[in-house]
């Protein structure tokens, strides 16, 4: 199986190589097979992308931003017809069953595309009477921003960057996680195609140094990450050096409530949904599940009964309904929380094992406490820690209790309940009877440690355009001297 882009970086409009960077492979998780290889970014490759960006984005900036629009809405039409093929990719990259990356991946990278593709012209400013005089402001584009993703939803990453960062007249160039380097260069391709012009949608490979070099370049206007919290608080600390703008999509603990009242089968499902999705690996997972006590055992039971079925195999196989881990790396990682869930007198209910490889089973934890490592850590991986609650204002203080704030849950038929509930959470993204749906309508951050601005709907026009206010005299000056 092979999946050898025609070379490393994507700058300028054409693949770019530079064999004097180190050496790094992309493996196929399900097999270990390698399936691509590829060098990191030199200082020079570094260099290439950032000049590309300056040099393209004064006059991409300068264009009618319906014709901006025209060539993303283009790029998400291509994004679709190829919707297979870039699945195949994606899983071949990140292990993500085919069912999923089918539906999940590139199909919600092309929504963001549709979605600025018409939210560009509508862009306009304020005009402020001042009595004789007055101002207006005009919304301009930061100028180069960096992009950084994680490995968890490579394309969808590159995508709700490039989407808003093109659509409102700047240029991008986007690092993707080592562990997945492979669909950011297909979606570049893809812009391309769609006639984005050169320079604007710059991809560059490698690990932590080659995104600290973007982060502190001071062509750079804007850095968005995708990562965790302990590479947030680096590259915040980074970019403050350069006073640049940011915004940090990081890590979570997330709680979800089931009251006694929710639809039980319901909230199972989403309770699943919210660990064993993406074997885990997804950043708003509702992790530690809060249930009232008064229906612990009813909702456990559905729990492992349907949590057994899940069909865990060959992520190419569309029956197949959870793949492996992104790496052998993040496999142990996982492994050793669930040893330490154990240790620490959780009680396993459902999973723990590792098959084989990369692969590890859906696992539920009960009689798990506030104190447990499991219970405070970010795991990223398929491991759901069942609480046991007995009212309602205990369950949010311990459900803000973290230093996290991405997202939470609440499963309840009161909807007075819900609301009063979600108004008290700390999260950033709060679903009531429903779990991790983040259209791209929606604004979608962190608060707390979770991180800093919102993607997407709305809120990312704030993230990716500043505001310059201009005054206009309308009589004489009235100076004192
Ligand atoms: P990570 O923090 O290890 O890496 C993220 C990216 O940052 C990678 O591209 C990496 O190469 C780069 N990086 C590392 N050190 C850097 C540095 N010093 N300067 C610049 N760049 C640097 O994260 P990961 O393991 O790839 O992804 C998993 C994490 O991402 C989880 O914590 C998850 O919650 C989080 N995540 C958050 C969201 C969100 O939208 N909030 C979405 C997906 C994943």
């Amino acid at each position: 199986m092979r999946a050898q882009p025609k070379a490393s970086h994507f700058i300028g409009g054409r693949y770019v190589e530079d064999d004097q960077g180190t050496a790094f492979e992309s493996l196929y998780p399900a097999t270990g097979e390698v399936i691509a290889r590829l060098h990191s970014a030199t200082p020079a490759i570094v260099e290439q992308a950032l000049a590309a960006a300056a040099d393209a984005q004064a006059d991409w900036a300068a264009r009618p931003p319906v014709e901006r629009g025209r060539i993303l809405h283009r790029a998400a039409q291509i994004m679709r017809a190829r919707n297979r093929e870039l699945s195949v990719l994606e899983t071949l990259d990140t292990g993500k069953p085919l069912q999923e990356t089918l539906v999940a991946d590139a199909a919600s990278g092309a929504d963001a595309l549709e979605y600025f593709a018409g939210f560009a012209p509508t862009v306009t400013g304020q005009t402020i009477p001042l009595g004789r005089d007055m101002a207006y402001t005009l919304r301009e584009p930061m100028g180069v921003c960096a992009g950084i993703g994680a490995w968890n939803y490579p394309i969808q990453i590159a995508a709700w960057k490039a989407a808003p960062a093109l659509a409102f007249g700047n240029a991008l160039v986007f690092k993707p996680s080592e562990v997945t380097p492979l669909s950011a260069l297909a979606l570049a391709e893809i812009l391309t195609e769609a006639g984005l012009p050169a320079g604007l949608f710059n991809v560059v490979q490698g690990a932590g140094e080659v995104g600290a070099a973007l982060v502190s370049d001071p062509r750079v206007a804007k850095v968005s990450l995708t990562g965790s919290v302990p590479t947030g608080r680096k590259v915040y600390a980074q970019a403050a050096e350069g006073i640049r703008a940011v915004t940090m999509e990081l890590g979570g603990k997330s709680p979800l409530i089931v009251f006694e009242d929710a639809d039980l089968d319901n909230a199972v499902g989403a309770a699943m949904l919210g660990n064993f999705y993406s074997s885990g690996q997804i950043c708003t997972n509702g992790t530690r599940v809060f249930v009232s006590r008064k229906v612990l055992n009813a909702f456990l039971e559905k729990l492992v009964a349907r949590t057994k079925r899940i069909v865990m195999g060959d992520p190419l196989d569309e029956a197949t309904q959870m793949g492996p881990l992104v790496s052998a790396v993040q496999a142990e990682r996982v492994l050793g929380y669930i040893a330490r869930g154990v240790a620490e007198g959780a009680r396993l209910v459902c999973g723990g094992k590792s098959p084989s490889g990369c692969f590890v089973e859906p696992t539920v934890f009960t009689d798990v406490t506030d104190d447990m490592t499991i219970a405070r850590e970010e795991i990223f991986g398929p491991v759901m820690s069942v609480l046991a609650f007995d009212d309602e204002d205990e369950v949010i203080t311990r459900a803000n209790a973290t230093d996290y704030g991405l997202a939470a849950g609440v499963f309840t038929r009161d909807l007075t309940r819900a609301h009063r509930i979600v108004g008290r959470l700390q999260a950033g993204t709060c679903w009531i009877n429903a779990y991790n749906l983040t259209p791209v309508e929606m604004p979608f951050g962190g608060v707390k440690s979770s991180g800093v601005g919102r993607e997407n709907g709305h809120a990312a026009l704030e993230h990716y355009t500043r505001v310059k206010s201009v005054y206009v005299g309308m009589g004489d000056v009235d100076a004192p001297y």
